[in-house]
């Protein structure tokens, strides 16, 4: 639980937001109802419950969006109807949702709520002692959701390019070994889920070394970005490429076969004697190929395709070995 609010930031903003709610909401539900005003205390529990709903939601499906985008909207236009039954100590509660908007859902989305929040307050009107009040109103609520705007848009402009360094090789621009971790562990829970198999193609150029030595390490740099653009332009878009290592890649196909691994493997080999060249002719590469097998973690499948390669390479290069599926524990006879 803890390890998901960690890695989580949305869910950690939901579950705290819909904490504090609860909190904020329950004593003054528990008041109207005392004070017999049922109305509003019904729309409080109408409100709690759609706040405890998106938590609960959040945490079972893992959809942070969707049950962000509800939070948001039924706790800014609860605000506006307990605003309208209650009078101007109602208004207060719409503050604190102008800003959390911006939390549980995208800028864009989080400023169309706002505005539209604070327009069907003033439609409303109840709200407000005077025009002076409704004036006031209305540019304290612009003020803060255009401060919160800004604030939340450079917020995500970071995120993006923190994730980007994060995750994407540099040179080449594919995705780097953390971000195939993910990737793999993904395609794995998918595999499980559908039992539609996928497979991993480990890729070593051969003889890399020699290439930096003879014509320098820019020379290999070209090498590597012609290598990637090659396999980007030549697999499906369900294919993904990761850079594995120095001059390693991994390439994820989902839903393929044996027959269809031997084709592609063929494909790269033909593409890389043909499209990427050096100073001193073209390129090989050796491959080790591992399907996913039923039920098998991503560390064991990673390894059988490594040992494959491993193989390629031990047995002269230029060549692809498929590994064996996983040996399974036979059951003792008594
Ligand atoms: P093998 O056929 O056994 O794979 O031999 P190899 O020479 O390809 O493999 P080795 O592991 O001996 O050398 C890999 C080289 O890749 C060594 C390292 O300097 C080079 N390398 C790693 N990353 C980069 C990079 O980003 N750019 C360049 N130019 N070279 C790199
Ligand atoms: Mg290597
Ligand atoms: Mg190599």
């Amino acid at each position: 639980m803890f390890q998901r609010l960690r890695s989580d930031f949305r869910l950690s903003i939901i579950t705290l937001l819909g904490l504090s709610g609860f909190l904020g909401i329950t004593p003054f539900a528990v008041l109207r109802f005392h004070q017999g005003d049922v109305v509003t205390g019904v729309v409080d529990v109408l409100i709690l419950c759609g706040v405890c709903g998106g938590v609960v939601y959040a945490w079972v499906t893992g959809d942070t969006r969707r049950s962000g985008l509800v939070m948001a909207i039924v706790a800014s236009f609860g605000s506006v109807v307990v605003a309208g039954l209650v009078g101007d100590p109602g208004l207060f509660w719409l503050y604190p949702c102008l800003i959390t908007s911006f939390f549980l859902t995208p800028p864009r989305v989080a400023i169309a709520i706002n505005v539209s929040a604070v327009v069907l307050m003033v439609a409303l009107g109840d709200a407000f002692s005077g025009l002076e009040q409704m004036g006031s109103f209305v540019s304290t609520a612009l003020v803060v959701s255009a401060c919160a705007f800004v604030f939340a848009s450079r917020n995500e402009d970071q995120r993006r390019r923190l994730e980007h360094l994060a995750t994407i090789d540099p040179l080449t621009g594919v995705k780097n070994r953390r971000a195939m971790d993910e990737e793999l562990a993904i395609a794995q829970a998918h595999a499980t889920r559908t039992g539609i198999s996928c497979a991993l193609i480990l890729l070593d150029i051969d003889h890399f070394k020699q290439i930096n030595d003879e014509y320098g390490h820019s020379v290999g740099d070209e090498v590597l970005v012609d290598l990637v653009n090659v396999l980007r332009k030549n697999t499906r878009k369900s294919d993904q490429l990761f850079r594995y290592g120095g001059e390693e890649f991994v390439l994820l196909v989902p839903a393929i076969d044996g027959v269809g691994l031997k084709t592609v493997i063929g494909n790269l080999q033909q593409l890389l004697r043909n499209h990427v060249k050096h100073p001193g002719g073209s390129i090989t590469a050796s491959f080790g190929v591992a399907e996913l097998d039923w039920g098998e973690r991503v560390e064991s499948w990673l390894a059988r395709a490594d040992d494959a390669l491993y193989q390629a390479k031990e047995t002269g290069r230029d060549r692809a070995v498929f590994a064996e599926p996983r040996i399974r524990a036979v059951p003792q006879s008594a």
